[in-house]
Order: C-alpha cells, then sequence, then structure tokens
C-alpha cells in the first residue's frame, strides 16, 4: 500500500469527509469546476470545448440519442438501460485469468486492431508499480490492449489522448470508457476528423480517485495490499480475491458508511447514466447471472461489435426475479438519514444479508433496483448540493423513470419529483 493510503488511513478520504469538492487533493486538478470526473478532455487541446460538451455543464443525452438512433428512449426498460436493440447474457468461452469478469472488453478492442478495423484503441492500463491507478493508454496492438484487462477502479482522464490520436493521424478509432467520457467524446466527435468510431462502454457508478479507492479498501478489506481484484456483485457484497487465490466477501450492510462518507467525488454523486447508455456496445454484468457478462447492443455499430466477437461466445439467458418497487420506500427513509449513522447489530445485518439474498432482486430486475436508486440517491444529492444546476444536469428520463414513486417520494422528502414547473 502506498503511503497515501496509509495517511488516508488516519485523515479519512482524500478530499475530507462530507465536503463538497472536485475530486481530490492533486495539483494537476486545481481551477477545474466542483462537478468534474476527471475525464480528460480538460487536458487535452479541446478543452475549451469544456463549456458545451461536458456533461457537469449540460446534460445532451437527449440530443445525442437523437443523433444515434432518431428518437428518446420509450417507456420502458429503455429508460433505466438506454436504447438497445438487444441485449445477452453472454461470456468467452475461453475466459482470460487477467480480465475483470471473462474478457469480452478487451478481446474486442484487441480483435478490431487484429482485423485492422481501427488503427488504435483508447483503453484503461494500470500505472507502473501500482495494480489499480488508471493509466489512459494508446494501444496500437492487439497484445497493447490486452495488457490493459482488468478494472483500475478509479477516476482515469483517457480524453485526455485526444491529442495523442490526433497528432498520429489515426482516422479509425475505438475507445472503451465510462458513460461520463462517452458523454463529452460524443459531444465532441464532430471535431475529431474520424472515419470510423467504435465506443465500448462499461457501466459506472460511484467511482473514486485512487488515493481514496486505497482508502477504501484499507477500510474494507483485512488485508488491503494482497487485494489483486474486487467486484461488486449481484448477490449484495463485494467479493476481493486476494493473491493467495482466497475470496473475501463483505455484505454491503456491513459497509462502514460512517467511515466511507465522502469518498465520492460530487461528479460521480451527480451522474445519471449508470448503463453507459451512449455507447454502440455497453458490456458490463449486473443485469446478468452470476459469471455471466450483461451485454447491450445499442447501435448498428454496436451490432458490428458484437458480430465480431459472436464466434469466441458462448450464451446464457437473461432472467429476472423478486420486486424491485418493494423495497424503493425502505431506500428513500434510508436516504432521510444523516450518512454515517450508526450501523444495526451484528445480528440484524446478517439477517438482512440473508434476505438481500435469498429474497432481493435478481438478475434483470437486480439491474433496474440498483439504477433506480442511483437514480433518485443522485438527484437528491444534485437537489441538495447543486439545486441551481438541476435543470441542466438531470436529463429528462431520471424524473420518467422514477414516476411510479412519485407520492412516496413527496412524502418522505416533502416536495414534488418532478422539475419546478419552470424547467419542464
Ligand atoms: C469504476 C468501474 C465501475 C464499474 N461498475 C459496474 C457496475 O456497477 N455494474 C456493471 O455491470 N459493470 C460495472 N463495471 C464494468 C465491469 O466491472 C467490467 O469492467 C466490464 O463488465 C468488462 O468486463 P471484461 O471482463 O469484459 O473486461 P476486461 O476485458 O477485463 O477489460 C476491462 C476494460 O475496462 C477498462 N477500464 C478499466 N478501468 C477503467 C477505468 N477506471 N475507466 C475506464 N475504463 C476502465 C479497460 O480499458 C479495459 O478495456 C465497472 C467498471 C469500472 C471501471
Ligand atoms: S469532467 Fe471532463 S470536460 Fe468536465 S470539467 Fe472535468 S475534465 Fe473537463
Ligand atoms: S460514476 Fe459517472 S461520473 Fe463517475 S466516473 Fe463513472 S460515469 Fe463518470
Amino acid at each position: 500500500m502506498s503511503d497515501a493510503a496509509i495517511d488516508s488511513q488516519e485523515t479519512g478520504p482524500s478530499k475530507g469527509l462530507d465536503t463538497i469538492s472536485l475530486l481530490s487533493s492533486d495539483d494537476r486538478l486545481k481551477g477545474r469546476p466542483r462537478l468534474c470526473s476527471d475525464c480528460g478532455l480538460c487536458d487535452s487541446s479541446l478543452g475549451s470545448l469544456m463549456s458545451t460538451s461536458c456533461v457537469f455543464v449540460r446534460n445532451q443525452t437527449q440530443e445525442i440519442e437523437q443523433r444515434l438512433h432518431g428518437r428518446n428512449r420509450r417507456p420502458d426498460d429503455e429508460l433505466r438501460f438506454g436504447i438497445h436493440r438487444a441485449q445477452y447474457a453472454a461470456r468467452l468461452s475461453r475466459p482470460n485469468p487477467k480480465a475483470q469478469w471473462t474478457g469480452m472488453v478487451t478481446a474486442l478492442g484487441a480483435r478490431l486492431l487484429e482485423q485492422g478495423l481501427v488503427e488504435a484503441v483508447i483503453t484503461t492500463g494500470a500505472a507502473p508499480g501500482t495494480r489499480f491507478k488508471a493509466q489512459p493508454v494508446l494501444a496500437r496492438t492487439p497484445a497493447e490492449v490486452l495488457a490493459t484487462a482488468g478494472n483500475k477502479p478509479c477516476l482515469s482522464p483517457n480524453l485526455s489522448l485526444i491529442d495523442a490520436v490526433r497528432e498520429q493521424g489515426i482516422k479509425r478509432l475505438a475507445f472503451i470508457g465510462t458513460s461520463c467520457q462517452v458523454h463529452m467524446l460524443r459531444a465532441i466527435e464532430a471535431e475529431l476528423g474520424l472515419e470510423k468510431l467504435y465506443v465500448i462502454g462499461i457501466p459506472c457508478s460511484d467511482n473514486v480517485t485512487y488515493p481514496d479507492l486505497e482508502y477504501f479498501l484499507s477500510q474494507i478489506s483485512r488485508s488491503p495490499a494482497t487485494v489483486a481484484h474486487h467486484e461488486f456483485m449481484q448477490d449484495f457484497s463485494l467479493w476481493l480475491r486476494h493473491d493467495d487465490g482466497q475470496v473475501e466477501r463483505v455484505n454491503y450492510i456491513d459497509f462502514p458508511m460512517d467511515k466511507l462518507h465522502g469518498i465520492f467525488p460530487s461528479a460521480c454523486l451527480s451522474c445519471f447514466d449508470y448503463p453507459n447508455s451512449l455507447s454502440d456496445l455497453t458490456v458490463g454484468y449486473m443485469g446478468a447471472p452470476l459469471g455471466w457478462q450483461w451485454t447491450l447492443v445499442r447501435t448498428e455499430i454496436g451490432e458490428e461489435l458484437f458480430e465480431l466477437l459472436r464466434p469466441d461466445l458462448e450464451f446464457g439467458e437473461l432472467t429476472e426475479g423478486g420486486d424491485r418497487t418493494r423495497g424503493m420506500p425502505r431506500f428513500m427513509e434510508r436516504l432521510t438519514h444523516p450518512p454515517g449513522a450508526k450501523k444495526p447489530p451484528f445480528l440484524v445485518r446478517k439477517l438482512v444479508a440473508y434476505l438481500q439474498r435469498k429474497k432481493g432482486s435478481k438478475g434483470l430486475e437486480f439491474a433496474r433496483a440498483i439504477i433506480e436508486m442511483k437514480l433518485l440517491r443522485n438527484l437528491n444529492y444534485v437537489r441538495s448540493k447543486f439545486a441551481r444546476f438541476e435543470s441542466r444536469v438531470v436529463p429528462r428520463h431520471v424524473y420518467e423513470t422514477l414516476a411510479p414513486y412519485a407520492e412516496t417520494y413527496e412524502q418522505t422528502f416533502g416536495r414534488a419529483l418532478a422539475p419546478p414547473a419552470d424547467e419542464k
């Protein structure tokens, strides 16, 4: 573990508990707006386009959807998952052991290069000497893409590589990234002069800076220095795999929330695109049964991408179970308590974890549940900390998705769910 992480065990998250701040104390980020996910655009020579493209200045989801699909979302699962033509539970028949799940994302990036369909892939590797510190990589060979397998679960300025793309005269590009990066990329796409752009999205929520990731691991794991891989699983627990192969599981209900409050950047708490809806193809896991990758094909280019990978895939079934709407009133009620309130006693927590696993939402219903919860939590965050920004940063589908809970919302929070009349 780095010195920063050891210090942070004493002091809390790098930006301080309960501070609304940009990201961290990193010097490189001084002067950025308070809502910034460090997507990298402002590090590039196109930084002057920030005011017209940053999702935290103005969320352009609706305009970008119109451009990509000629329409906006239908009032069904598209509200939560984004517009898609098909969705699958799939996985590589020969999984890559270094990958986050089975390695579909990096296999696809490598395939695009192998077949000469692109000249480069923007992907995220690990900074030298670290496991998890994100470092954007402009990969020119299949091996370079494959070397970036696995999550670096912290903010990564991937769009900073736009300058290298332009300097190297790259005209056919694949981009792998999080939802905020994809929004900014779509907003500046026309400026890049590309002949072809493939956008492979990964779902993303509650990301953190690298120092805060180290802090998080120090609070959660019995051995933070040996964590080789970790993932927030669909069974309501975090799985941490250690160097010796052992898997440590921590139930969400057991997280020390009093110590974690303040860890998430304001930007990630003001983010409304968990499923990366503006990509061509999204590859995640949360809507699929354990062990499978949840894959959403969104555009014609997404279909092309999926067909490229199809020969390497095996398919499962997308299933669903439970009823997410039953948990929502309790979730809202919990949001009214100050963060970091005392944890319930051990036996109660054990029972809750058991019931979550046994009776909680599963499969696609789990994905709906978690997406709705994050939309609601983040709407309330914007309303409480950045109220003036609501009409610019909260897209329409948030209100439409949450509309079935409008009455409970009003009873719980004493205000209407819908945006103020002049913002409609
Ligand atoms: C911070 C974070 C949160 C996530 N949360 C969810 C979630 O809640 N639900 C869900 O279904 N999926 C989530 N994912 C995606 C999921 O964990 C897998 O990355 C995805 O399913 C691809 O798995 P794979 O085995 O195909 O990827 P691999 O083949 O192992 O490739 C991983 C790819 O992820 C990219 N990557 C790694 N770190 C970053 C980063 N910091 N920023 C941008 N790109 C990165 C790399 O470029 C690489 O191409 C999250 C990913 C990240 C980075
Ligand atoms: S999120 Fe990106 S575009 Fe927005 S301010 Fe930060 S670096 Fe700039
Ligand atoms: S949670 Fe949202 S804002 Fe934060 S890194 Fe992920 S996509 Fe970007």
